[in-house]
C-alpha cells in the first residue's frame, strides 16, 4: 500500500536552483513545511544509477537518512529520439566543463549531435521526470512524469533553466523558457510527476 506523506518537514533533496524554485511552487498549494538539503547541510550524493529512478530513490534516501526526515527528490533529463534517448539519465553531465555546468554548452552539444544524425534526423524530444520520497526507514515511492515535445535551433527565452530555451512543447511554437512559469507547470514532466505524487501522498 501507498504510504502518505504526514506532518513532518519535508526535504527537497536538491542543489539545481531552477529544480528547487520549481518544487517550491508545486508544493507551495499543500503548505507542507519544507527544507533544502543545502540548508541542512547534506552534500550531493554521486548519481551512480543508470535509470531516472534509480538516481531519484538515491538521492532521496542519501537526504532521507542523514535528516532522519522524509526527503522528496527529482531525477530528470531530456531525451532525444534520434540519439537514441540521449542525454536522457546524463543530462547534467553533457553541461560538465572544469569551471561549473555551462547549459549553452550543453545545448550546443545536443544540437551539433543531431546535426551528424544528417538533415532527415527527427527532432523529436522529451523530457523525464522522476519523483521519489524516501522515508528514513528506507521505504521509497516513486512517480513518473513526461512531456513530449520538438528541440529547435537557435535557444530562444529567458526563463526557466537547463534545457529550456530550445525545447518547444506539443501544440507550441514558443519554447519551455518563454513562458511563465504557471504555463510550464500547466503541463511540464515535473507537473504531470506532481500530480501522481499528489494524488497518492497527500
Ligand atoms: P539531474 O536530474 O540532476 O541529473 O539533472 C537533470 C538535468 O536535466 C537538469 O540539470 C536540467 O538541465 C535538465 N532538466 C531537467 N528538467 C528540466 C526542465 O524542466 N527544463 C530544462 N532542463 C531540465
Amino acid at each position: 500500500m501507498t504510504r502518505r506523506l504526514g506532518p513532518s518537514k519535508l526535504v527537497i533533496a536538491s542543489h539545481n536552483k531552477g529544480k528547487l524554485k520549481e518544487i517550491a511552487d508545486l508544493l507551495r498549494p499543500f503548505r507542507i513545511e519544507t527544507v533544502s538539503a543545502a540548508e541542512m547541510d547534506v552534500p550531493e550524493p554521486e548519481e551512480t544509477g543508470v535509470t531516472f529512478f534509480d538516481n531519484a530513490a538515491l538521492k532521496a534516501r542519501f537526504s532521507a537518512d542523514l535528516t532522519g526526515l522524509p526527503a522528496l527528490a527529482d531525477d530528470s533529463g531530456l531525451c532525444v529520439d534520434a540519439l537514441g534517448g540521449d542525454p536522457g539519465v546524463y543530462t547534467a553531465n553533457w553541461a560538465e566543463t572544469p569551471s561549473g555546468r555551462d547549459w549553452n554548452l550543453a545545448m550546443q552539444k545536443v544540437e551539433d549531435a543531431l546535426q551528424t544524425k544528417g538533415p532527415d534526423a527527427g527532432r523529436d524530444a522529451h523530457f523525464v521526470c522522476v519523483l521519489a520520497v524516501a522515508w528514513p526507514d528506507g521505504h521509497v515511492e516513486s512517480f513518473e512524469g513526461r512531456v513530449d515535445g520538438t528541440l529547435t535551433w537557435p535557444p530562444r527565452g529567458t526563463v526557466g533553466f537547463g534545457y529550456d530555451p530550445v525545447f518547444v512543447p506539443l501544440n507550441d511554437t514558443r519554447t519551455f523558457a518563454e513562458l511563465d512559469p504557471a504555463e510550464k507547470h500547466a503541463i511540464s514532466h515535473r507537473a504531470d510527476a506532481f500530480a501522481k505524487l499528489k494524488a497518492a501522498l497527500f
